[in-house]
């Protein structure tokens, strides 16, 4: 929560920087373990979200273990104490050195996306001396109803191997000698905030079980991938994603195995809400219809609305004038570096103090240098 004395504390740090609330993230971690725990379910925290590492060590402490998407991933989770054995890689490229040093770290899985990718896999163990343990990340067709630039589980994404290719697939495996398949991986999207479209996973994932089954081909683990959305609109009120019907609803749903496990991939749910990007105004500049809001934070430091018109709740923490419309806009020598148009903040003026809302996922991760600009500071809720 963004009470006056943390506002009052914040208000001499250099902006523009993001805040972590780090009890906020203790208790959604919290209640992912409470609601998880009910039904045995294990649990990765996503680090493409947030890889900043006091956000991985609280994860790691958590007992959670790690989704990668780049061998620095799986490189980071190592070094910040994740456990090899709870660490997933997926991603549609990985790249031969990448592949090595996974397997030379012995992670859990990795989660394939190709025929080829496995090929060149099944290649580099046997060069290494070593089986690799894999999943197939089977696009189920499930449209995620969600923004297009984040949907990944329709046939026409680049991400997963389609149903139709299934059958040459399980081929191909019988006579790759240093790979072994564990496990079924999805992976629908992100930013899902209705939970229908994982009711329709889930039934997708127990036909595709009866599939294999057929061909007797037993499976260790069912990993059902991430997307959980979070309240962007009203971070104050949903601070913490409803887990307890997430969890229950694939409870519900999944048709599980005798001593199948059932694996999770959450980034967004975790860490989202925690993270506050703090901005000061640096102009008002009059416009034809909204004067803009000119802040001294931009794309580069949360390039989300920017990149898929994403919605983030703009606060200023300094005014408490009557409200009026702004374009809040960043330095960026980019049209596309607006937060918000026609925003309606209480009347606001130079050095006002800027809280955008929710950025604790796909945030700080996303910054660029662009136009030079300077690495974003990070502030966290215990440190100040
Ligand atoms: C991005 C990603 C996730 C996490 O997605 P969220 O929407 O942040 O929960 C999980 N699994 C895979 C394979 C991903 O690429």
């Amino acid at each position: 929560m963004l009470n006056k004395e943390i506002i009052s504390k914040l208000n001499n740090v250099q902006t523009p920087f993001y805040f972590y609330d780090v009890i906020l993230l203790q208790k959604t971690l919290s209640k992912i373990n409470e609601e998880s725990n009910k039904y045995g379910f294990h649990i990765h925290y996503a680090l493409k979200a947030n890889a900043n590492p006091k956000i991985l060590q609280i994860n790691k402490n958590a007992g959670l273990g790690a989704d990668c998407v780049s061998g620095n991933e799986v490189k980071a989770a190592i070094e910040n104490g994740f456990d090899n054995q709870k660490i997933v890689f997926a991603g549609v490229g990985k790249s031969d050195a990448e592949i090595i040093y996974a397997l030379q770290n012995n992670i859990f899985c990795f989660n394939c996306e190709s025929i080829q990718e496995i090929e060149v896999i099944n290649e580099l163990a046997q060069k290494n001396n070593c089986t690799a343990p894999i999943a197939l990340r089977i696009n189920p067709n499930v449209n995620a109803n969600t923004h297009h630039y984040i949907t990944t589980g329709l046939e026409e994404n680049k991400f997963g191997i389609n149903i139709w290719e299934l059958d040459a697939i399980t081929e191909k495996l019988k006579t790759f000698s240093n790979i072994k398949l564990i496990g079924l991986h999805f992976h629908i999207g992100s930013q899902i905030s209705d939970l229908q479209p994982f009711k329709s996973l889930c039934l997708k994932v127990n036909e595709l079980q009866k599939w294999f089954e057929q061909r007797k081909i037993y499976i260790e683990h069912i990993n059902v991938g991430g997307g959980l959305g979070i309240n962007y609109h009203e971070p104050d009120k949903e601070a913490i994603p409803d887990f307890e019907a997430y969890f229950k609803l694939f409870h519900d749903f999944l048709e599980i195995r005798p001593h199948q496990q059932v694996h999770f991939e959450l980034g967004r749910a975790i860490v989202a809400q925690c993270g506050t990007l703090f901005s000061k105004v640096l102009y008002i500049k009059k416009g034809i219809k909204t004067n803009f809001a000119i802040l001294d934070a931009g794309m580069t430091e949360l390039i989300r609305p920017a990149l898929y018109q994403a919605f983030h709740k703009i606060e200023n923490v300094s005014s408490d004038k009557p409200l009026q419309p702004y374009d809040v806009v960043g330095p960026i020598c980019e049209s596309s570096d607006c937060f918000g148009k026609a925003v309606l903040l209480p009347q606001t003026q130079r050095g006002d103090l800027i809280a955008i809302r929710s950025a604790g996922a796909y945030g700080e991760v996303m910054a660029s240098a662009y136009n030079l600009r300077d690495r974003v500071n990070t502030v966290y809720s215990d440190e100040i």
